[in-house]
């Protein structure tokens, strides 16, 4: 259904750079590692500053084994599944992208109903919409991990229960979200409008969409945002 036919009653956002930015958690969880591991080993090595570097230049894949390789650590595996385990558990220190809480707040006043659907392991994700402070925003919030590993996305498990949830019918649903590898085919397949927000400095926003993944809209900035989801 094409949006000037539609009205939205439903706005569901993905939190990882969509609400906010992903790099500065990535940021947050090496500080919190390389403390960590200073405390465990007693050295004062910059840690954080060689994790974020490599994430810089594109290669987060195995980052804590590289570490361990790079300033060899002799760390057993015991040792760096501990290391995963505080990246995941720490209190990141991140904050909203600018404008999202004015425009959850201006959508809440339009009378839309408001949904987090996300996936991503617990308590990271728990942890992470804690920090950015915005629960009270939401009429229902979905962490597909609670579920079960196959509901994360693209899966549409999600979907339908948030959708239920809210009680609207799925054409009067939007989903916003930032990555077109898995965020758009689901509710793509289930009739809701799909849209990509795409700002400086997401992760992965270029990745290519499976087939029937695209979104159906992109925009760039928040007032693009609210006047297609807020069309009569
Ligand atoms: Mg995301």
């Amino acid at each position: 259904m094409p949006p000037w036919c539609r009205k939205i009653q439903a706005v569901i956002f993905d939190l990882d750079d969509t609400l906010f930015l992903e790099r500065y958690y990535v940021k947050s969880g090496f500080e919190a590692v390389a403390t960590y591991l200073r405390n465990m080993i007693g050295e004062k090595k910059p840690f954080e500053r060689w994790m974020w570097r490599r994430f810089l230049a594109g290669k987060s894949e195995k980052m804590f084994d590289s570490l361990n390789e790079h300033f060899s650590l002799n760390l057993s595996k015991d040792q760096i599944a501990k290391l995963i385990a505080v990246y995941r558990q720490h209190k990141p220190k991140i904050k909203p992208c600018r404008g999202v809480k004015n425009l959850l707040t201006n959508l809440k006043q339009r009378g839309k109903k408001l949904g987090l659907l996300s996936d991503g392991f617990l308590p990271a994700q728990q942890l992470k919409l804690r920090a950015i402070n915005l629960e009270r925003f939401f009429d229902a919030i979905l962490f597909t991990e609670e579920i079960s590993r196959s509901a994360w996305k693209p899966s549409p498990i999600g979907f339908e229960k948030i959708r239920a949830e809210l009680n609207v019918p799925h054409h009067a649903c939007a989903y916003v979200a930032d990555n077109p590898a898995k965020d758009f085919l689901a509710p793509n397949k289930l009739g809701w409008l799909t849209i990509q927000w795409r700002r400086r400095g997401q992760i992965h926003a270029d990745n290519p969409p499976p087939k029937g993944g695209k979104p159906k809209q992109i925009v760039h900035t928040c007032k693009e945002l609210l006047k297609i989801l807020l069309a009569d």
